[in-house]
């Protein structure tokens, strides 16, 4: 099998960039659609005005669901309105849709994310809900955006725990590319991983562990200081690199499983994939160095380490069962580990995850 990676064809990140964003899209076109949020709008609108010469804007306001009755509705709007360009400013659904629309009017892809809480904007992945938000489907793209634009001044100005978050992502990047390494699995194009891509997921590690607590401290007060900047690449790009290219394996399967607890919805996606990158580090027995890396960086920025910081207040065992049958489904990615998991491992990885967290945090 052949070694894929796949990518957006330009990553473009600073401060400021919006206002060059009429610029950029200019190599495919004058005429830009552009979806986003009432709020964001109001956000954005300013500094693309400033620094548009002569493209035609058209803004829509996104309804809250990535569902394919949003999507043919703005394909609609964009095939009579005659754009040349989609243009998706905001958070994950809005990028989500605003690919899928790409796709089916076959036209160009900009995604602007104004937060860094996934890995998904460089994705070639948008996800489908039902009109009520139930999953329904993956619509796997045949590429990644045509461009990327990140602009830090805007992302360092949302709440921080979107970014830490987003840190949460990017933390089961390496280790989930090291076990398709280890296992010789597939990543997400297809292919095998490549010296590229797993060099990203080893920096994007790196940059958590150098950058992310200054990252932290300075994004708490929306300043935007170099390290603020790095950890927004680390978990944009680096990260959405090297989870596509690199595979996924134990933490994103462990977080899958955990949406089956209520009580952890009002937990985001990369606060989930943080503590299934613990489990998925016990599982594996990795070395203590590496495991109290990974503790002492979550609990110093603020992602959980036990079931309780997941709001779990009362651990059932039967739920934690459920969530590790759930997690080692086989149309998951547990199988990309490279020894056999059962549930009953998981369950005890779960829990021994869970009793390090408390030791280490609890006094
Ligand atoms: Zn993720």
């Amino acid at each position: 099998m052949a070694a894929i990676i796949g990518s957006p064809t330009r990553y473009i990140q600073g401060k400021g960039e919006m206002k060059n964003l009429c610029s950029y899209a200019d190599k495919f076109g004058k005429n830009l659609f552009i979806l986003t949020s009432a709020s964001g709008r109001k956000r954005v609108e300013p500094a693309i005005n400033e620094g548009n010469k002569d493209s035609n804007l058209v803004y829509d306001v996104f309804n809250g669901e990535c569902c394919m009755t949003e999507i043919n509705r703005i394909i609609k709007i964009v095939e009579e309105a005659g754009s040349d360009v989609i243009i998706g400013i905001g958070g994950g659904k809005i990028h989500d849709t605003s690919k899928a629309v790409a796709y089916y009017t076959k036209k160009p892809v900009i995604i602007v994310p104004t937060i860094a809480s996934t890995d998904a904007p460089c994705s070639a992945l948008s996800v489908i809900y039902t009109d009520e938000g139930v999953f329904e489907k993956y619509l796997f793209l045949p590429s990644s955006p045509d461009m990327v634009m990140v602009d830090t001044d805007i992302v360092c100005k949302a709440p921080v725990r979107l970014l830490i978050s987003g840190m949460g992502d990017a933390l089961a990047t390496y280790f989930e590319a090291r076990a398709c390494k280890r296992s010789d699995a597939s990543n997400c194009v297809g292919g095998k991983c490549t010296l590229a891509a797993m060099n990203l997921a080893q920096l994007c590690y790196d940059t958590l562990m150098e950058n992310g607590v200054q990252a932290m401290i300075a994004a708490k007060e929306g300043i935007c200081t170099k390290a603020v900047e790095n950890v927004i690449e680390a978990n944009t790009y680096l990260s959405g690199i090297g989870f596509e290219s690199g595979g996924l394996a134990g933490a994103h399967a462990i977080h899958n499983g955990f949406t089956a607890i209520p009580e952890t919805h009002k937990m985001y996606h990369g606060e989930k994939v943080a503590f299934g990158t613990l489990v998925q580090l016990v599982l594996e027995d990795a070395g203590e160095d590496e495991i109290m890396e990974v503790i002492d960086f979550c609990s110093e920025i603020g992602l959980p380490v036990t079931l309780k910081g997941l709001g779990i207040e009362e651990v059932k065992p039967e739920q934690i069962m459920e969530v590790a049958r759930l997690a080692c489904a086989p149309d998951d990615t547990m199988g990309n580990m490279p020894f056999d998991v059962q549930p009953e491992d998981l369950y005890a990885a779960i829990m021994g995850a869970d009793a390090l967290g408390r030791y280490y945090t609890e006094e």
